[in-house]
C-alpha cells in the first residue's frame, strides 16, 4: 500500500483516479478508491492534492524519504 485513505472522509468524487498519471488508482463497486495498480505509484502526490476532502496520504516508502 502506497496510500492511505480515509475512508470517513471520501465523498467518491473521483478526482483522485481521474488525476493520478499514472492510473493507478480505480474505483470500486462501492464506489470508493483503492490502488488497483500498486507497483506503478511512484509518489507524486497529486491523488493527495487533489482531493477536495484532504482524505489521501501517500505514504513514502523508507529508501526515497
Ligand atoms: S502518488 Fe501519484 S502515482 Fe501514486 S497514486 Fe497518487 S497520483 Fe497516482
Ligand atoms: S479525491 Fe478524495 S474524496 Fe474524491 S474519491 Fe478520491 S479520496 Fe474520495
Amino acid at each position: 500500500m502506497n496510500l492511505s485513505f480515509d475512508r470517513e472522509c471520501c465523498i467518491g468524487c473521483g478526482a483522485c483516479v481521474e488525476h493520478c498519471p499514472g492510473h493507478v488508482l480505480a474505483m470500486n463497486e462501492e464506489g470508493r478508491p483503492y490502488e488497483r495498480y500498486p507497483d506503478d505509484c511512484w509518489y507524486c502526490g497529486v491523488c493527495q492534492v487533489e482531493c477536495p476532502e484532504d482524505c489521501i496520504r501517500v505514504i513514502f516508502p523508507y529508501l526515497i524519504r
